[in-house]
């Protein structure tokens, strides 16, 4: 019942049913960016596990033609296990998508791993035939993230600009909504003049309402850059943006551990919670 009632928000358990997920999604004008669900594994075959899900997911993407690329954390690789592992297996998927033309996301966890995953975005994007073929992901409620912005765009790097998804001190993190907003405007008008392609990712109208008149006054092509959403929040949003002509990539996640994924969007907002429930009675 669950797997039935997170289906808003979770394409489903197997490489399949996110596979047609992302089908769906592209045949309504929109890319892809899929997630095999999980973080801090706790051991080495689970990492590895995810790798072989992720590599199968770049292999199909790439005989279905899809319009997808990956997303994957690196606890989710190993990281607390064995860091040599996480890079290793992330280094193969890397250059498994160079190969095909495609692109891997490293997303951003908690602050402790902030260092340790820009340092090892950089690292990849430097090695021979990988720029273009990885990015990262920054956070705007970080107070940092103005310099890690400068310092990848520098590099080239492409960037997921996002508000960030975790509770950080005030000592390292904006704690006012307003504060974060701010931020990420002004992070939104670095990448955007940066020539380089990027994700603006939010459902925060106002903040695209912000990326649309920046894009419009400094005459930045809508191809430039892109908006990205979660799969299932937002969709009238979605389809608003294609329609006005703005390229607009959807996070699709899949897998086994679809239950605090699900759970988090419920948190996030409670009328997701009837929404569920109401389409469950029908
Ligand atoms: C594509 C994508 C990738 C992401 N990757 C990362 C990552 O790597 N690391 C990380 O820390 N965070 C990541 N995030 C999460 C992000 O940091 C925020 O926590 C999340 O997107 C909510 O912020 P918001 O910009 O939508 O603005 P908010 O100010 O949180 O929300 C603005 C409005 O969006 C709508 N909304 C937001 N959430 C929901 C919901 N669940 N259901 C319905 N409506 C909703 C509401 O109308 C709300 O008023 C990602 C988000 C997206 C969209």
């Amino acid at each position: 019942m669950g797997q039935r009632m997170s289906r808003r928000f979770v394409a489903g358990m197997s490489v399949e049913d996110c596979l047609v997920a992302a089908k769906e999604v592209n045949d309504l004008g929109m890319s892809v960016s899929v997630d095999n669900l999980g973080e801090n594994v706790t051991n080495a075959e689970e990492a590895k596990h995810s790798a072989a899900l992720y590599s199968e997911m770049l292999c199909q993407v790439h005989k279905r033609k899809l319009n997808a690329n990956v997303s994957l954390k690196l606890t989710h690789m190993g990281l607390d296990v064995d860091p040599a592992l996480a890079f290793d297996i992330t280094t193969g998927l890397v250059h498994q998508a160079a190969r095909i033309n495609n692109f891997v996301r490293v997303d951003m966890e908690g602050s402790p791993y902030t260092q340790k995953t820009l340092d090892f975005v950089q690292q990849l994007h430097r090695e021979n035939g990988n720029a273009g073929h990885v990015g990262a992901v920054i956070q705007a409620y970080l107070r940092r993230s103005e310099s890690d912005v400068r310092n990848l765009v520098a590099q080239g790097i492409r960037i997921r600009l996002c508000k960030g998804a975790y509770k950080e001190s005030e000592e390292i993190a904006f704690q006012d909504k307003a504060e974060v907003d701010a931020n990420y405007v002004s992070l939104m008008k670095i990448l955007l003049k940066s020539g380089v392609y990027h994700g603006i990712a939010t459902h925060d109208e106002r903040m695209i309402q912000a990326t649309k008149d920046f894009a419009r006054q400094e005459k930045i092509p809508s191809s430039a850059f892109e908006f990205q959403m979660l799969y299932g929040i937002r969709r009238d949003l979605q389809q608003q943006l294609v329609r006005e002509g703005y390229g607009m990539r959807v996070y699709i996640p899949f897998g086994t551990e679809w239950y605090p994924y699900f759970m988090r969007r419920l948190a996030e907002r409670p009328a997701n919670a009837m929404f569920v429930l109401k389409n469950l009675l029908k």
